[in-house]
């Protein structure tokens, strides 16, 4: 897949690229700079992400179960409908997939693997995981991230046509670049921004704050070697250190929510589909 995406950038290097000063053509690139470097709006944003997620869903289908996702949703819209970006189409779906992983598109779809619910105890837990899904939504970690990307694999003028012609082959390269994030990971610094943040969302919206430290203590205790868990510790920083941070920098947070509700019964009943 890398080698393929480095065939791609290469083929994007303008063929006929020369020496000569044409006063066009500096004009243009320092236009389409400005454009590569300029924010990408919140349509684009949305735009991309349907796409990314359509990507997405060709990989993995959602567990065919009504009433989960319908709860999922539910549980997701309350937490996202508490944040700045509240208006965002938000969408949450469970994938079929054994393995515990978790991730967020652009524009706000969220989804969380049928592995991962089933390792989750309580609403709180399953709250905690989305709220970190959607910290990266309010961040735009992602959609940084693809911009940095297309930045240096796209042209200037090809980042402008992906981002307004949906069918370009400029856009289906951005894409492709945007879901092969998924295997890459994120920045660090970006997850343990989403874990802190997340934590705050989940508390806000009436959880215990203690639902996505239970979920890294899950993780934590599981092997690393087990292939179930294999692309999450690739992509994300190690349980362990998650935990630390958390409690570097958010345990008077914690401490203050831990004992609001973790809604156990309802989760159970809920979330059975998954088990
Ligand atoms: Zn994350």
């Amino acid at each position: 897949m890398r080698f393929l995406f480095l065939l791609l950038a290469l083929a994007l290097t303008p063929a006929h690229a020369q020496f000569n000063l044409n006063l066009d053509r500096i004009l243009d690139t320092v236009k389409n700079v400005g454009k590569a470097t300029k924010e990408i709006d919140e349509k684009e944003e949305i735009a991309i992400g349907r796409d990314m997620a359509a990507r997405l869903l060709g990989a993995a289908s959602l567990v065919a179960d009504a009433r989960l996702q319908r709860y999922v949703n539910h549980v997701g819209r309350w937490l996202a409908s508490q944040t700045e970006r509240a208006d965002l189409p938000w969408q949450f779906g469970v994938l079929d997939a054994p393995q515990l992983n978790a991730f967020a598109v652009p524009g706000g779809t969220i989804f969380v693997t049928r592995g991962l619910v089933a390792k989750m105890r309580n609403e709180a837990e399953l709250a905690g995981v989305l709220s970190h899904e959607i910290a990266h939504v309010l961040k735009k970690h992602h959609l940084k991230a693809i911009q940095k990307g297309a930045q240096v694999s796209l042209a200037g003028d090809a980042l402008s046509t992906a981002l307004s012609d949906s069918r370009s082959e400029a856009r289906a390269k951005l894409i492709s670049f945007g879901t092969e994030m998924y295997s890459r990971g994120l920045d660090k610094s970006d997850e343990l921004e989403a874990d802190r943040l997340g934590g705050v969302i989940a508390a806000r919206c009436g959880y215990d704050a203690y639902g996505l430290p239970a979920v890294l203590q899950t993780l934590q205790a599981m092997n690393a070697e087990d292939s179930a868990v294999a692309l999450m510790f690739k992509t994300h920083p190690a349980p362990a250190e998650r935990l630390e941070s958390l409690a570097d920098k958010m345990q008077p947070t914690l401490d203050a929510y831990s004992g609001q509700p973790q809604l156990p019964e309802r989760f159970t009943a809920e979330a059975k589909a998954a088990k």
